[in-house]
Order: structure tokens, then sequence, then C-alpha cells
């Protein structure tokens, strides 16, 4: 059965070799990821510019089919499905170094991933796990491995992805919805060295989170496991929309 192995850190991320090392013992995993980090990079497809596909052999990817790609997530999960690998039945994301909760699934690259193995309809996870979570690679590996023979076993529903994040010293595991998490303070400004303003984004996280939520349950320490649905219609207000149709509508007339 063939795994693809994606992220977003690129190719030298501890995160991404602890996953291969774990998964490569149960399953054929293929490997198709950035030549470096693009965190926060989204669901960006490469567009305007060629991309080059270099074979990776070096350790720990000998043995395996590994590739690097110097584009995004996005063009590494294409490129994974349309050239590189046959007979993919999982995707998998990460392991990220940082968790990816709450508003977090819009920006992140991990999770982009997972997205769009989904759109191209094959089961697929996101996982992450603390900043700098160097000693709990391990304990995500094994989650990951869980996750992959819970999908392999039960399938996901058509348009939906797991969203999967490790704390630190976790003390079990809860089921999740998608909580908030805001950045404050997010646009940094400064002066380069001739002078000019130069502006960096980063911000001090805000968490909101409910009882129930991600951001709730890693907060408290537990693995959050949240079903990610892409449909992201919201079908209460699509049948209280008459008005707005109505008063567009007249200018048909
Ligand atoms: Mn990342």
């Amino acid at each position: 059965m063939k795994v693809l192995i994606t992220n977003d850190d690129g190719i030298f991320s501890e995160g991404l070799e602890i996953l291969v090392k774990k998964l490569q013992r149960h399953f054929d995993v293929s490997v198709v990821v950035p030549d470096g980090e693009r965190s926060g990079a989204g669901h960006a497809i490469t567009l305007l510019n060629p991309l080059r596909v270099r074979r990776v052999r070096h350790s720990p990817f000998d043995g395996i089919d590994a590739w690097m790609i110097d584009g995004t997530p996005m063009d590494c999960v294409i490129l994974a499905v349309d050239e590189l690998v046959k007979d993919i039945s999982v995707v998998i994301s990460g392991i990220n170094n940082g968790f990816n909760l709450g508003d977090d699934i819009f920006h992140s690259g991990t999770v982009s991933a997972a997205m769009e193995g989904t759109l191209l309809g094959f089961p697929s996870i996101a996982i992450s796990t603390a900043p700098d979570g160097k000693e709990n690679f391990e304990l995500a590996a094994d989650i990951a491995y869980a996750a992959v023979l819970y999908v392999v076993e039960n399938g996901l529903p058509d348009m939906t992805f797991l969203n999967i994040n490790v704390p630190k010293g976790s003390k079990g595991v809860r089921l999740t919805k998608q909580g908030r998490r805001r950045y404050i303070g997010k646009v940094h400004k400064y002066k380069d060295p001739r002078g000019l303003d130069c502006y960096w984004i980063g911000g001090k996280i805000e968490d909101e989170g409910e009882s129930g939520t991600d951001v709730d349950a890693v907060k408290n320490g537990f693995v959050s496991i949240t079903p990610v649905r892409l449909d992201v219609t919201d079908y209460t207000l699509l049948g209280r929309m008459e008005s707005l149709r109505d008063s567009i509508e007249k200018r048909y007339r």
C-alpha cells in the first residue's frame, strides 16, 4: 500500500525524517516535498514559473522514492499525483514543526497539502506538533501511523480530511472541532539598512477555543483530531439570502 508523504517544512525537516522512518516500516512510502521551508504557503500553486524536480537518494531517503521540488506543498502534491507516484492510497502531510490550529488551517502549507490530496480524491491527513517539539516527533509519528491505519480501514467521507495536532507531554486524545486562533500585532515595521520601510508579518498568538475545539484540546495537553470539511458553504445563510438575490435581480428586469 502506497503512502505519499509531503510537507511544508521542506526536505531537511526533522519531522519529515522521523515520519518517513516510522511509516516505511509498515508501508510502501514515497516522498515529494519542497526543497526548503514553505510554511504559510497555504494553497498556492506555481503557475508563472517552471518547476524543477530532483530525485533525493541520501539518508534517510535511501531505498525509497523521494523527490524535492522548488515549489509549494501544493505543487508537490499535484506533481506527485500526476507524474511521480503511482497507486497512492493515502496522503499524509507533516510532521509540521508548529501547531496548525483554528485559523491556521487557512494559511498552512501542511494543511493545504492534505486539502489538495482530498480534492484529488485521496484520504488525507495533516499532522503537526509543538514548535521546536523535537522530542515530540516520535509520538506524533506513532499517532500518524495509527491515523493512516484508520483511514485505510475506514476511509474518510468525500471532501473531508483529518487535521491532527500533538502537544508536548500529551495526556490523551480529543476529537475536536475547529477553534479560532488570531495573530495580534501581525505586522512589524522596520527600517532596512538604507533607511527604507520594510515589514515582517508575524505576531503574537491569541487563541479562542471554547471547549471541544482543537485550540482548547492542545492548550490542555491533549492531542486534537479534527475532521475538516472542504465544503465551506454556509447552508443556513444560503436559505436566508433571498433578499440579496432579489435586490440584484431587479437589475435584470
Ligand atoms: Mn511548516
